[in-house]
């Protein structure tokens, strides 16, 4: 049994891909081929939005977000603990001040009332806070009304992490498209993986995208040797889109596989342990499938012996990693996330989770 099963998928459209491989093997344009502009008009499509940069990584895509921004030393940046490092890290690198704040133990998400409480008892710090980047972790929309309502009260720029969330929905309108921006990631383990890296920005805003696409390129100008900004190589493979252009013609079906499974998942393990919860009008992507028990240690065992493959997401909140340690962060300061990280577990989850494995996982529970 797989945790994340890519295998099942290259059955179906394996022959697909290898055809459109090809095909940039043919013409070799390896870079900014024509396969990378249709990706980034049907990515567009299909979320929502006016513009689709794509890019080389979920990491670049909020990076060069930043970057457009102007985002640098003496600005905050909020965004949760609970989450990979990559949203978090990006604010740092950039000589920025990461400032978390809590999540809220239902959802794995960023907790409105603490973004509102944190900003509240920001002003006296002497930095400017420029940007909130909540993360649609596990696949699941964090609360884009409440989040918006606080970013348009204090003049925030909110970018959507949705490195998770692609696929995932809030209220009729799709991940990626809840904020003033949104990112997302191609990572093979990601719900719209390739055979790679790679990552996508999506805005309705045409100078940004235009910002952005010179950042993609080193910061050029009208040609790539006349720059206007300090840029970076952040360019997605011609071939990392040649494969995602199959992936998507089939995503919703999978999206949609997901769900089923989710659904099932839930079903049966409702008693033994918390099972995640969708808030109504929320559809998640299911990245993960992520489960919450005090007694972690006994089920990690049981998982173990019996063979099924799981994860921890995350098992150390980011304010007590030592990348982080100029924060003076301790243990106590975000108890959610620190409950969180010791209680939960993700069970394997793809869109071709077979009754067997289902029936081998449900098992263990019971
Ligand atoms: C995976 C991930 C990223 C980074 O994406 P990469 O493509 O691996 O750089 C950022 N944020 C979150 C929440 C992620 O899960």
């Amino acid at each position: 049994m797989q945790f994340i099963d890519l295998k099942e998928q290259q059955k179906r459209i394996g022959d697909k891909i290898k055809e459109n491989v090809n095909k940039v093997l043919e013409h070799g344009k390896y870079i900014m081929g024509p396969e990378v502009y249709e990706l980034e008009e049907k990515l567009a499509e299909y979320v929502g939005m006016k513009h689709c940069v794509s890019c080389a990584s979920g990491t670049d895509a909020l990076l060069m977000v930043l970057m457009a921004k102007g985002i640098g030393p003496g600005d905050s940046v909020f965004t949760t603990p609970f989450t990979f490092i990559a949203t978090a890290e990006v604010i740092s690198l950039l000589g920025a001040t990461p400032v978390f704040v809590d999540i809220d133990e239902r959802t794995f998400n960023m907790d409105p009332i603490k973004l509102e409480e944190a900003l509240n008892t920001f002003s006296a710090s002497g930095l400017t806070p420029k940007a909130v980047i909540p993360v649609d972790l596990f696949g699941l929309p964090a609360d884009f009304d409440e989040i918006n309502r606080i970013c348009r009260k204090n003049n925030l720029f909110l970018i959507e992490d949705a490195a998770q969330g692609l696929g995932g929905e809030y209220k009729g309108k799709k991940a990626c498209s809840l904020g003033d921006i949104g990112t997302t990631s191609f990572f093979p383990a990601k719900p719209l993986g390739c055979y790679g890296d790679g990552g996508a920005i999506f805005t309705d805003d045409d100078e940004m995208s235009e910002v952005l696409k010179s950042i993609r390129t080193h910061g050029k100008g009208i040609t790539k040797y006349d720059n206007v900004r300090i840029g970076i190589n952040g360019r997605l493979d011609t071939i990392q889109a040649a494969i995602l252009l199959p992936k998507l013609a089939i995503f919703k079906e999978e999206i949609d596989l997901r769900q089923k499974i989710a659904q099932r998942y839930s079903e049966e393990l409702n008693e033994k342990v918390i099972v995640p919860q969708v808030p109504l009008g929320c559809r998640s992507a299911w990245a993960q499938y992520t489960v919450m028990t005090d007694n972690r240690d006994s089920l990690l065992k049981l998982l173990k012996d019996a063979d099924v493959p799981f994860a921890i997401y995350y098992p150390k909140p980011l304010h007590l990693q030592d990348a982080f340690k100029n924060g003076g962060y301790k243990s106590g300061d975000f108890p959610v996330s620190e409950k969180c990280s010791e209680s939960v577990c993700s069970l394997p989850m793809h869109p071709y989770l077979s009754d067997s494995d289902f029936d081998e996982i449900k098992k263990i529970f019971y």
